[in-house]
């Protein structure tokens, strides 16, 4: 196990635009606050998205395309540094107008309206690299 010790930074609320991309949005949010830990949650409602189921056999994202407008139950995530900029990791649960519910990787979104807590870690780095056992870009140690 990887542990990491990291303070509560600034706690940033954000309402997203309409009509831009979420996970882009948020790395946005991100980069202009220059946050380069923390955690985020968000809710709010998407116009379409996309979220992926990550196929451990084959260590490939297996794509969900999920037709909108849904409601974006609950998204939550991290962010850290893979290549040295800021870069977002979120999952999410988007329910349809019977309440059934998707989850998964969030891949993308289309923002109808959205609103993200962003809680900002203080601490050392926090790198994104790949990991060969597992196919997926994990927090490295270094
Ligand atoms: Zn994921």
């Amino acid at each position: 196990m990887l542990i990491s010790d990291y303070e509560q930074g600034r706690c940033l609320l954000a309402r997203l635009d309409h009509g831009a991309e979420i996970i882009r949005q948020i790395t946005l949010l991100a980069e202009e606050k220059r946050v380069e830990a923390g955690a985020f949650c968000a809710i709010g409602a998407l116009s379409q998205a996309e979220l992926a189921y990550y196929d451990q056999a084959s260590a490939e994202y297996r794509k969900i395309t999920v037709e909108g407008p849904v409601e974006l139950v609950y998204a939550s995530g991290n962010i850290s540094l893979r290549d040295g900029r800021p870069f977002v990791h979120a999952h999410g649960a988007l329910a349809d107008s019977k309440g059934g519910v998707l989850g998964g990787h969030l891949v993308s979104g289309v923002v109808f309206a959205a609103e993200v807590f962003l809680l900002e870690l203080l601490g050392p780095p926090l790198n994104r690299e790949h990991d060969p056992i597992t196919g997926l870009y994990l927090w490295s140690g270094a």
